[in-house]
C-alpha cells in the first residue's frame, strides 16, 4: 500500500473519534486527506493531521469500524512515516499539529511504545513545536502513560460507553478501570485548573438515558479527572446483533447537540446534572435546549429583576450567557438599567424577556403560563438537523462566545 493510500485509509478510520473537538474527518478539497480543524483547551482553533497509527485491532468492540472481525483493508504507519508526514504538512502550513490515535495491535503496551516513539521523533529529532493530541491506549502501563503525557499537549482515553454494563455487552475486552485509571494516574501531574485530558462517549449505541450519561460526565468533572467530555452520536459502521437499529440518525444528532448544551451548563453555568431531569423525565428532550426546559419547569422562580438577582440565577435565565451575566453585574453598579441597556450587554431579549422584570414590571408581553410560554419558545430553541460544523463549534465554545 502506498503512503497516500495508507493516509486515506487511516485518516478515514480516525474520523469517528471526536475527542479532539475536531470539525470532522473530511479534509477541505485543497488539502491532503486527514487534515481537519480542532479546538485546543484554551479555545484556539487549529488545523490538525488526524490519523491512526494503525486500524489493526486485537479487540472486537461491536460498534467500531476498526474491530478485529471487520472485513476491511488494514494498514499501519511506521513512527518514521508519521513523523515525516507531520513535519512535511507542518512546513507547508497545512497543519498546526497532530491528532494520533490507534487500534491496539499485539498489545496495549506495544501500541503505546510506537505512539511514544512517533512523538519522540517529532519532539526530539525534528524539534517539532506544534500541537500534539495523543490517545492513551487502555490497559497500557503507568510508565508509558506518564511518558506520553509529557510529550503531548493533550491526551485522551475514550470511555465510549457510559456504564460498565454496556461496556461488558459491547466491548467485553475493555475494562472500565483500564479506561479510567489513566485519568486517576495523571491527576497528580495535572494543574488543578486545567487538566489536559479528555474523553469521548458514544450516544445511542447503548440504552443509557441522558441522565446517566451526564451523571458520568459530572463525576469526571467534579473529580477534576479531565477537562472535556465529547459526545458522539452513534454512526452504524458494523453489523452486530447487539447494536440497536438506528432509524433516525437526525434525532441522534439532535440528542448529541442537547448533551453538549447540557455539558456547558454543568461546566460554566453552575447547574448540576440532577437538576436537568426529573423522576419521570430522564432525557433532555429535543423541543427545548436544557436551560430553557429547566426554566419552564421552574417558572415559580421568575421573573427576576436583573438589578438584584444573584449571579447564579442570572446564569439560569434563558438568553443570558456567561459574558452577558458578567457585563450585567458590572453595569448594574452604575445605576438603573433599561431594555436597551440589556440588549447592549449582549442579552438575547427574544428569550430572556419572558423571565425578566424591570422596575417591578415584567418584560413578558403576557402572564407567565407554562403552555403559552412553551409555544412561544419552541421555535427559539430548535436544534440543528446536522452535526455542528466548525462554525457552530465556534459559537458553542464559551472560551469564544460564552453565551447559551
Ligand atoms: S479497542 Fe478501540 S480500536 Fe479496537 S475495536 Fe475497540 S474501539 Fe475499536
Amino acid at each position: 500500500m502506498t503512503l497516500e493510500e495508507k493516509l486515506a485509509l487511516l485518516s478515514d478510520s480516525a474520523k469517528y473519534d471526536v475527542s479532539c473537538a475536531s470539525s470532522g474527518g473530511k479534509s477541505p478539497s485543497s488539502l491532503p486527506a486527514g487534515v481537519c480543524h480542532s479546538f485546543t483547551s484554551d479555545g484556539r482553533c487549529v488545523s490538525l493531521l488526524k490519523i491512526l497509527l494503525t486500524n489493526h485491532c486485537i479487540y472486537d468492540c461491536a460498534y467500531c469500524i476498526n474491530r478485529a472481525s471487520m472485513d476491511r483493508p488494514k494498514a499501519k504507519f511506521s513512527p518514521e512515516e508519521i513523523a515525516s508526514l507531520t513535519i512535511e504538512f507542518y512546513r507547508r502550513n497545512y497543519i498546526e499539529g497532530l491528532f494520533l490515535s490507534s487500534g491496539i495491535f499485539k498489545s496495549p503496551d506495544e501500541t503505546m511504545q510506537e505512539i511514544i516513539l512517533t512523538l519522540e521523533l517529532l519532539r526530539h529529532t525534528h524539534q517539532f513545536k506544534g500541537y500534539i493530541h495523543a490517545k492513551i491506549i487502555p490497559g497500557s502501563s503507568s510508565e508509558l502513560i506518564h511518558k506520553l503525557y509529557r510529550l503531548a499537549d493533550r491526551v485522551s482515553s475514550n470511555i465510549e460507553l457510559p456504564t460498565s454494563r454496556s461496556l461488558a455487552l459491547l466491548a467485553p475486552q475493555k475494562e472500565k478501570s483500564d479506561v479510567l485509571s489513566p485519568f486517576l494516574l495523571l491527576q497528580k501531574n495535572q494543574s488543578l485548573s486545567t487538566p489536559k485530558a479528555s474523553t469521548q462517549m458514544i450516544i445511542g449505541a447503548s440504552p443509557e438515558s441522558d441522565a446517566e450519561i451526564l451523571a458520568t460526565s459530572e463525576a469526571l468533572y467534579s473529580r477534576r479527572l479531565l477537562s472535556r467530555v465529547y459526545y458522539s452520536a452513534f454512526t452504524p459502521t458494523t453489523h452486530d446483533s447487539r447494536l440497536p437499529l438506528i432509524t433516525s440518525p437526525q434525532t441522534l444528532l439532535q440528542r448529541e447537540h442537547r448533551l453538549y448544551q447540557a455539558d456547558w451548563l454543568l461546566r460554566f453555568y453552575g447547574f448540576n446534572a440532577r437538576e436537568l431531569f426529573s423522576t419521570t423525565r430522564l432525557n433532555l428532550g429535543l423541543d427545548f435546549d436544557p436551560k430553557t426546559l429547566w426554566a419552564l419547569e421552574n417558572l415559580h422562580l421568575f421573573p427576576l429583576d436583573p438589578h438584584y438577582a444573584p449571579k447564579e440565577m442570572l446564569l439560569r435565565v434563558p438568553g443570558i450567557g456567561v459574558k452577558s451575566t458578567l457585563a450585567l453585574l458590572r453595569a448594574r453598579r452604575f445605576g438603573r438599567l433599561y431594555e436597551s441597556d440589556l440588549k447592549r450587554l449582549g442579552i438575547s431579549l427574544k428569550k430572556a424577556r419572558y423571565f425578566l422584570a424591570l422596575q417591578g414590571k415584567p418584560l413578558s408581553p403576557f402572564k407567565l403560563e407554562e403552555s403559552r410560554l412553551r409555544q412561544e419558545l419552541r421555535s427559539l430553541s430548535k436544534t440543528p438537523l446536522v452535526r455542528p460544523t466548525l462554525f457552530d463549534f465556534y459559537h458553542l465554545n464559551p472560551a469564544l462566545s460564552g453565551e447559551l
